[in-house]
């Protein structure tokens, strides 16, 4: 017997003997209830014939158990389901059909536990909306039983199921024969064997009302399941590939190698599917790529639909009896033999016949980090691998050397005791592949193994327990994308505040004597602003819709929503480059980028001595805008002026003022040279104006030039006033 029903009869027999215990206990009971039932039953029956819905009007309700099918839902039950289905089609008038419906809930409620694999459904034929249902499944009495395997196509019938008898337990040994029975596709919830431990076993009839308990005994437990696949696969994307930042030349040919047949012959389900097909055309372009870049791809970043690939291991197949045994070395082995035998039955026209081991050859040779391990299989692939001529003979090929491997490793360390290196498949597992030469020693049947490995390794016979629903993935992958979209812009609101603690401390603290001054400076700035936002909104409301369309799209495409924040970051550190709104702000609390914050430090330093003075220098003009001052004033000025020496020029203060909305868009690099050339070029006239004002200046040459006058005017009366008394002093 092959081992695929082998595994099944056991599994069948397994959930049989578990289900007869059930039953048995369930049984007993049996009677009484129906008798209750009865009398529930009749009052509902009164209340149902005077309120029939159209689905329950038959002999079954939608708490039986029993799936209620109706035009609308025939095809999705019966037709490409993951569970296999028995249906009854019945008559609600008919009086066998009666007899048999508390049976057949019985039966529902008994099995219900397997519901993922098995479901029992029923169709009334007697109702008008229901006859071309019964009509198109060739019903032609009733009670008729039909049996849909998992996945029947959609121009599937049923099979006939003959339930001839009114015991429950019986019905239920039928259903399994049958699920056992077919060749079809074994429904994938059905579960498997499961192991079970001796304290288990102990305790079971501790906590279980039964008499009989059914075991099965079995060596191991060998069968390719598809979580050990994906496991492989995320391990070898996203843990091994994680070495290399950037891969290009070698190990990029032996990526795309790689991925090529990954995309080319994994027999994953779609999301997986479409996951590699995206990773495939990505490599098809560059000299390189850096392993972020494929990071991406791998966690879908671009949100394409129905796109993934599960993140973590789960082993089943590939699990050693302790953490260090088997796992990922494991996976990489069944996943190769599985991609030779899927090119084999691919049967490409022109296809390499060595396309999946040389692209395994170059992925051990440049990433598998068992470093040893691919020095050995490199060794094994140059002495042998060009004897590869076809298809069938890559498959077997790669069985001999891993069995030359297991020869090499039997007894070493890194064997798992309860997972023998053997020569593989064992005796038990294929006894045709073995055999005995004449001189009494072992030879494998090739022609016996090929298939062996051909239905061993086969996509139909893959396992698909333990697998994380599709939905499910999908769902986590969203909700990573969130999260991440939300550090991201917590870590842009972090930047802007730190850029505008930066713009801080391009100006001074405010000092006891300037704050007043400031504060009236902010309220210009505020006002300013205002007037900003105001010219914003009329201009038809163009910055607000680009604001929006940001919002929007970063919605929908939140991957550009980074840069968009950091655009609308830096914009608005720039509206507020002053000390505005800055001085209740902790900035040790802020989070910033180090090599960034330590070069702004720097300018910042570098600038506050200028900048401060700049400040105290415009309060003093401010005062004498305020106060354009008599002529008496002037000493007061001259004073504190005369302490200003060397700042700014008004005339070059004037100019940043008529720039200055301009410049506080600027950053504060560029700041720092424009204030610079400007107080260059100004300090000549600084230094002869000692900070006084045109006027100030026409006004003391004017002085300067009268006292001159007077001066002159009354030197010349004195001298007039002397030469007459001289006069006088000569006449005699
Ligand atoms: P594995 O040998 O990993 O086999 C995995 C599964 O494949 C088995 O459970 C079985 O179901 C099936 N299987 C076993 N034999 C065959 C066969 N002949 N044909 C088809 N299917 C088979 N370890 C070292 O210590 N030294 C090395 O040099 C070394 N080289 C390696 C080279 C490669 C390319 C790989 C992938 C692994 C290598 N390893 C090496 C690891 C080692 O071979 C085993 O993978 C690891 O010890 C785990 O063993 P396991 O019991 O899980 O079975």
């Amino acid at each position: 017997m092959e081992v695929e029903n082998l595994v099944r009869l056991q599994l069948g027999r397994g959930n049989m003997a578990r289900r007869v215990g059930c039953a048995t206990s369930r049984f007993t009971g049996e009677i009484r209830t129906y008798a209750r039932k009865i009398t529930t039953s009749a009052v509902w029956l009164c209340f149902c014939l005077l309120f029939p819905s159209p689905t329950e009007a038959g002999l079954y309700t939608a708490s039986d158990q029993v799936i209620l099918l109706s035009p609308e839902n025939v095809e999705s039950v019966l037709i490409n389901s993951t569970a296999a289905v028995f249906a009854e089609f019945y008559a609600s008038w008919c009086g066998h059909c009666i007899a048999f419906s508390p049976v057949y809930t019985s039966l529902a409620r008994d099995i219900k536990e397997w519901k993922p694999a098995v479901d029992l459904a029923a169709v009334d034929c007697a109702a008008e909306e229901n006859r071309k249902v019964c009509t198109a499944y060739g019903i032609r009495e009733y009670p008729t039983i039909k049996f849909f395997h998992a996945y029947s196509k959609a121009d599937s019938k049923g099979q006939a199921f003959k339930a001839s008898t009114h015991d429950v337990r019986v019905l239920r040994h039928k259903i399994i024969d049958k699920l056992e029975n077919h060749e079809e596709p074994w429904p994938p919830a059905c579960p498997p064997l499961e192991p079970t431990s001796q304290a288990e076993i102990d305790s079971f009839f501790e906590t279980n009302n039964v008499q009989h308990l059914a075991l099965i005994f079995e060596n191991t437990k060998s069968r390719v399941y598809m979580a050990d696949l994906e496991s492989t696969l995320h391990y070898s994307l996203r843990v091994e590939l994680a070495a290399h930042t950037v891969i290009k030349g070698e190990a990029l040919t032996s990526l795309k190698k790689y991925i090529s047949v990954l995309a080319k012959y994994f027999p994953g389900r779609p999301v997986v599917m479409n996951l590699l097909e995206s990773l495939n055309s990505r490599l098809q372009t560059g000299d390189e790529i850096s392993y972020e870049a494929l990071r991406e791809i791998l966690d879908n970043t671009a949100q394409s639909p129905d796109t993934a690939l599960p993140e973590g291991v789960r082993w089943v197949g590939c699990q050693g009896s302790q953490p260090h045994f088997r796992r990922y070395p494991c996976g990489m082995w069944t996943l190769f033999h599985v991609l030779t035998v899927q090119a084999k039955n691919a049967r490409g026209t022109g296809t390499d016949p060595r396309e999946v081991l040389s692209a395994m050859r170059s992925y051990v040779h440049s990433f598998f980090g068992c470093r040893a391990c691919a020095e050995h299989f490199e060794i094994m692939a140059s002495e042998s691998l060009v004897e590869v001529n076809t298809l069938s003979s890559a498959v077997l090929w790669l069985w001999s050397r891993h069995n030359l491997v297991n020869n090499r490793l039997a007894g070493a360390l890194s064997e798992d005791p309860n997972f023998r290196k053997i020569q593989w498949p064992s005796p038990e597992m294929c006894p045709a592949c073995h055999s005995v030469k004449e001189n009494g020693e072992h030879r494998w049947s090739q022609e016996q193994v090929f298939p062996f490995l051909m239905s061993y390794f086969s996509s139909s016979t893959i396992l698909t327990d333990y697998l994380e629903d599709e939905s499910q993935i999908l769902a986590k992958q969203k909700e990573k994308h969130a999260s991440q979209q939300q550090a991201l812009e917590a870590q842009v609101r972090v930047k802007r505040k730190a850029r505008e603690a930066l713009d801080s401390m391009t100006h001074p603290l405010p000092s006891q004597s300037t704050v007043q001054d400031e504060e009236e400076e902010e309220e210009e700035e505020e006002e300013e602003e205002e007037e900003e936002e105001e010219e914003e909104e009329e201009e038809g409301g163009e910055g607000a819709a680009a604001d929006e369309m940001e919002d929007k799209t970063s919605e929908t495409t939140p991957w550009a929503k980074p840069e968009m924040e950091v655009g609308r970051g830096r914009r608005q550190a720039h509206r507020k480059p002053s000390i505005v709104g800055l001085r209740m702000r902790e900035l040790q609390e802020d989070i910033v980028d180090l090599d960034s914050f330590v070069n702004q430090h720097y300018k910042a330093k570098a600038l506050q001595v200028a900048v401060s003075s700049r400040v105290k220098q415009r309060t003093l003009q401010r005062k004498e805008e305020q106060d354009p001052g008599p002529v008496f004033g002037l000493g007061m000025q001259l004073d504190a002026g005369l302490g200003m020496v060397g700042l700014q020029p008004m005339e070059a203060d004037f100019e940043l003022d008529v720039g200055k909305q301009r410049k506080k868009r600027e950053l504060a690099g560029q700041r720092f040279v424009e204030e610079t050339e400007l107080s260059h070029s100004g300090r000549l006239m600084s230094v002869l104006s000692i900070g006084f004002s045109k006027v100030d200046i026409s006004l003391c040459v004017i002085l300067y030039f009268l006292s001159s006058m007077s001066l002159l005017v009354m030197c010349l009366f004195f001298k007039r006033g002397l030469r007459l008394r001289r006069g006088k002093l000569s006449l005699p």
